[in-house]
């Protein structure tokens, strides 16, 4: 039997935690505010911003949606970041990532004051993770945290693979697997493009985090009885659907239910679960911006 881990609800469960927060903030005169910026026009970021916005509505945190013309010169982006972190309304800046071509993202990153930066990229905020003094963690990492607290699964001591290095996911979730404490204290090893063998690895691992973004590439014979995976990837294929595509995962669904012990699905399983610790990093940042102690979830 597998388990079927529940993006949706623990992601649910987390929010409802997370307006008690809000309603605090609230009693003490403090509504926190998320700013979005986008420059670009691939509609994808574009839903994705607007998920966004439209969960911070759903919570009470104000919600500040700036969008800038994909031909704009770069400084426009810079401009509007100083703007936003001059403003006291505001608590979380998140810039929706991929830029266009003649904005350089890096100095984006560096130019998101390290307080408000609810996307945990800002190198300060890199460098704290990696010391393992996290003021933001990175979202989509720390979701799947709670997603293997909720599911029971035990770091300590698992052998771990992460399917993946990129910045935003594979690195802080490897950083975040290795940290001495609650959560952590995994013997976690990070495989990418260029590693030989990838089933010799994900087939000796008690976790899986399948972070690479190629659709339903790990099956069930690269997986060890019993494994926890956590399906990162959101990789659009065709199919016979009103759409025209379908989403699916990294992980074949199919040929891994049975052989794994635990399992997130694509979707409804580390999707909700991004968007909803976007939202707890902007409780936070507020909080401590105001000077407010907060329960956080
Ligand atoms: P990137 O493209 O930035 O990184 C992908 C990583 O996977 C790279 O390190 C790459 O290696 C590695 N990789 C690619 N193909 C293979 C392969 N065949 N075998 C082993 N490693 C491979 O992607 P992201 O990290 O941004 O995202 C990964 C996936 O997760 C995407 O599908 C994305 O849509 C999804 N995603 C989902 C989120 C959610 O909330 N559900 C949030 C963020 C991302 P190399 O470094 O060598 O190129």
């Amino acid at each position: 039997m597998t388990d079927i881990i529940d993006g949706d609800a623990v992601a649910a469960d987390i929010r409802a935690d997370l307006q008690d927060s809000i309603d605090a903030l609230a009693d003490e005169g403090v509504r926190p505010g998320l700013a979005t910026v986008l420059m670009s026009d691939d509609p994808a970021s574009e839903t994705y911003v607007s998920m966004k916005q439209r969960d911070c509505e759903e919570v009470g945190i104000e919600g500040i949606h700036v969008e800038l013309d994909p031909d704009a010169p770069a400084d426009e982006l810079f401009d509007t970041v100083e703007d936003l972190n001059d403003d006291p309304e505001v608590h979380g800046i998140l810039v929706q990532m991929p830029l266009v071509e003649q904005v350089d993202t890096r100095r984006v990153l560096r130019s998101v004051d390290p307080e408000k930066d609810v996307d945990g990229f800002h190198p300060e905020n890199v460098g704290r993770l990696v010391a393992g003094n996290p003021r933001f963690k990175p979202c989509t990492p720390h979701g799947i945290q709670k997603l293997l607290e909720s599911a029971g699964v035990e770091t300590e001591g698992a052998e771990a693979v992460v399917v993946g290095r990129s910045m935003i996911v594979g690195k802080p979730m490897a950083n975040l697997l290795i940290q001495k404490g609650p959560l952590g204290n995994a013997t976690t090893t990070v495989c990418h493009s260029r590693t030989e063998d990838l089933a010799a690895h994900t087939r000796e691992a008690d976790i899986v985090i399948a972070a690479a973004g190629a659709p339903e590439f790990i099956d069930g014979s690269m997986l060890k009885e019993g494994a926890t995976v956590i399906d990162v990837g959101v990789n659009r294929v065709d199919a016979d659907t009103d759409k025209g595509y379908e989403l699916v995962g990294d992980v074949d669904f199919e040929s891994a239910e049975g052989v794994a012990g635990a399992i997130t699905p694509v979707p409804g399983g580390v999707g909700p679960m991004t968007r909803a610790m976007l939202l707890y990093n902007t409780v936070k940042a507020a909080g401590e911006q105001e000077g407010i102690a907060v329960d956080l979830p």
